[in-house]
């Protein structure tokens, strides 16, 4: 799979998977803040929660007191409902700052005075505060309403006037002045930068105190049905929502107060949107991933361009040397110096081509040695007939070229089988060895000398005329006639050879044609009484 994949996609393909580690590295930090945010949260809402659920709380103990206390003082009062509206008149005005009026009931629901209006006289049966305070002989806590005379936004309360034999004389009812309470309180501290939103309200769901203020007022309902059930669903606790609009929102619930039925009827909800609960943490995610983003594109640039350099420079000089000893180069060498990898392998490469290079030559050598045992006689060390031939054509052809004379000189030793019968083939072979080292001295460097059989040789010269031939010749005779050699202390006596001389002025002859006539000539010396030369004189009419 990853065959054709080349050595810059592989770094990048590394870098690819380091990318991936990098991304769940930043999921995982951002989850964490993002728990973590969500548990301070938590703790934070709880707290302002049980904070602002103080004071509804006092407020509804102090009704109460107050209430009780003036229970002590009412049945005077219920002979003259005018005195009864003066008395409630001063005691609501003197209490103005949280009640904006206070109420006497008969048993069977209507009024019979208030603080505000001396002629009012509506029927107060289905209030829930009157209900309940009449059924249970207790306090109780009433729902949101707007009074039937103050039209003014409240929370009753009432409590119920016995007498001696505990038969219900009337229901004193108190209105908590809601535009007040809201005023006051605990969620005026509140920071709203933090994106609290603090909300108080009865068993239906209906605003007693908002804050921020701009969302609800005060007597509507809350609109979103999930959160008021869940909110009644504890007395104290946590829930996390989503409202209207799609905003996710963990609220925390107080609940407040406690009604002779053994409902709680308040609840304080504080809530806080999840986008400023992990705001820090989107904003160090969004760092975090720009951050490792703009690293990335670094690597991935550095990679692309710095792989050239870094990595596969060296890749490539293995290559290119590989590829020289591959042709036959064995001079090829990386250079590579180091301890690293590649230069480990750059220098065992350098070695290689060090001991093939060193291995060639040796191969050389032996071929030139073959091939000089191939052309060369062992016996005297002079070239041998193959290699005449080779020359002799070749100088030949020279000749052509350049217009100039070429000899052939063939001698023979003379009754060379009486010498071996006589003296034994090993004196023969001594005389053979002389006469071509005779033979050596006698002719130019440049001149060819071959054995060309048994005891017969042939001298090649190029660019020599038959005069510089026959003197050639006539010298070779004197030399080995003038040998003294000896063999096992035995003088082996005077030895001479015979010499065929053609001499070629035109070189229109083959080269056999020129050893067979020197060969004639040769056996014309012969003939002619041997230790003599005789020379045949070629031309183009020959
Ligand atoms: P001629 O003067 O007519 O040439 O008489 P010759 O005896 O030399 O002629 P012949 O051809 O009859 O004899 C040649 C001899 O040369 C025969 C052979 O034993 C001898 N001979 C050939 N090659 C060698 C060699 O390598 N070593 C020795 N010792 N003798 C050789
Ligand atoms: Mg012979
Ligand atoms: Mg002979």
């Amino acid at each position: 799979m990853f065959q054709n994949i080349n050595a810059r996609t592989r770094i990048l393909l590394v870098l690819l998977v380091y990318t991936l580690l990098m991304f769940v590295l930043v999921l995982y930090v951002v989850l964490q803040l993002r728990n973590e945010a969500e548990d301070d949260e938590r703790r934070h809402l709880r707290l302002i929660a049980e904070l602002t659920a103080r004071h509804p709380a006092q407020l509804i103990e102090s009704a109460q007191q107050f209430l009780y206390a003036l229970s002590g003082n009412v049945s005077p009062l219920l002979s003259d409902p005018r005195r009864c509206h003066d008395f409630l008149r001063v005691l609501q005005q003197s209490n103005a700052s949280r009640y904006h009026s206070i109420g006497l009931i008969l048993p069977d629901g209507k009024l019979f005075c208030n603080s505000v209006d001396p002629d009012s006289r509506v029927d107060l049966s289905d209030r829930l505060y009157y209900r309940l305070a009449a059924e249970s002989g207790q306090f109780a806590i009433g729902e949101h309403q707007i009074g039937r005379a103050t039209k003014r936004h409240g929370l009753n309360f009432g409590y119920p006037v016995m007498d001696a034999n505990g038969k219900l004389l009337a229901v004193l009812n108190v209105a908590l002045d809601l535009a007040k309470f809201a005023e006051r309180g605990a969620m005026r501290q509140m920071d709203a930068a933090d994106g609290h939103v603090m909300t108080i309200v009865d068993r239906n769901g209906i605003i007693l105190a908002h804050y921020p203020g701009s969302s609800y007022r005060i007597g509507e309902k809350i609109s979103d049905p999930v959160v008021l059930k869940q909110a009644f669903a504890m007395d104290s606790g946590m829930f996390t929502a989503t409202v209207p609009g799609g905003v996710r929102q963990i609220f925390a619930v107080e609940s407040v107060g406690n009604n002779p039925d053994g409902i709680s009827p308040i609840r304080v909800m504080v809530s806080s949107p999840e986008s400023i609960i992990y705001a820090e943490a989107n904003r160090v995610q969004l760092r975090m991933l720009v951050g490792a983003g703009l690293l990335l594109l670094l690597m991935f640039l550095v990679i692309w361009f710095g792989a050239n350099v870094l990595v596969l420079r060296p890749f490539r000089v293995l290559l290119d040397m590989a590829e020289k000893v591959r042709s036959g180069d064995f001079s090829a060498r990386t250079g590579m110096a180091g301890s690293h990898e590649l230069a480990r392998l750059g220098g065992a490469l350098d070695m290689m081509a060090e001991e093939l290079s060193v291995r060639e030559d040796k191969l050389k050598q032996a071929m030139l040695q073959l091939n000089e045992q191939a052309v060369t006689d062992q016996l005297t060390g002079l070239p041998n007939r193959r290699y005449l031939w080779e020359r002799l054509e070749a100088e030949l052809m020279r000749a052509q070229r350049k217009q100039a004379t070429l000899s052939v000189l063939l001698f023979d030793i003379d009754l060379f089988k009486q010498l071996n019968d006589r003296w034994g083939h090993a004196a023969g072979d001594l005389v053979l060895r002389n006469i071509a080292h005779v033979t050596r001295k006698v002719v130019r460097g440049s001149d060819v000398v071959a054995r060309y059989g048994g005891e017969e040789f042939v001298i090649v010269m190029p660019e020599s005329g038959e005069e510089v031939a026959a003197a050639r010749a006539e010298e070779l005779c004197r030399e080995v006639a003038a040998l003294r050699l000896s063999y096992n202390g035995q003088e082996l006596g005077v030895i001479t050879v015979s010499v065929g001389v053609v001499c070629s002025h035109q070189n229109t002859q083959s080269a056999e044609q020129l050893v067979r006539l020197a060969d004639q000539a040769m056996y014309e010396a012969k003939q002619g009484g041997r230790n003599r030369i005789v020379l045949k004189r070629l031309d183009a009419a020959t």
